[in-house]
């Protein structure tokens, strides 16, 4: 297992210096691989971010174990934000590489409270599939 505590950052990276105390944070929460903080542009109220404290770009990259960490806190912030927020739901966002969105590249997942009627809408129109091209995505998936 890697050690927790040895450090691995990025000297440009904005998340980096949130974890280490050198850019301002609203922090909510923490352990000793995380870090949760809110979202400076929040999509809902309550809406905050859950990073592990090293620097992994993205989901294909990071330690099983900081992996781990980070969904276990980002659980942990989700039953808050419904028993102290009010929240009727929650949708957890995680975002790999520029073509799914990602703008910070130093893995974290997205802890979005969800209201009954809120504006938030998702981000395709659900529609039938051709069969055939599920079927082909996958057998190259198997
Ligand atoms: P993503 O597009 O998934 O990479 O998400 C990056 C998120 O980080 C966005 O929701 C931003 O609003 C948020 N963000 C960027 N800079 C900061 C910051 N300094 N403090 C808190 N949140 C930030
Ligand atoms: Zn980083």
């Amino acid at each position: 297992m890697t050690d927790p505590s040895s450090p691995q950052r990025d000297p440009d990276c904005i998340f980096c210096k949130i974890v280490a105390g050198e850019l301002p944070a609203t922090i909510v929460d923490q352990d000793d691989r995380t870090v949760a903080f809110m979202d400076i542009s929040p999509a809902t109220r309550g809406h905050a971010l859950v990073v592990p404290r090293r620097h992994w770009h993205n989901l294909l990259e990071i330690a099983p174990d900081d992996l781990r960490a980070t969904v276990l806190a980002a659980q942990r912030l989700a039953a808050r934000v419904v028993e102290r927020l009010g929240a009727d739901g929650v949708n957890l966002l995680n975002s790999c590489g520029p073509a799914a969105w990602q703008t910070v590249f130093h893995f974290h997942v997205h802890v979005i409270p969800r209201y009954d009627g809120d504006p938030l809408r998702l981000p395709w129109t659900p529609a039938e599939g051709d069969k055939q091209e599920i079927e082909a995505a996958a057998a190259a998936l198997r």
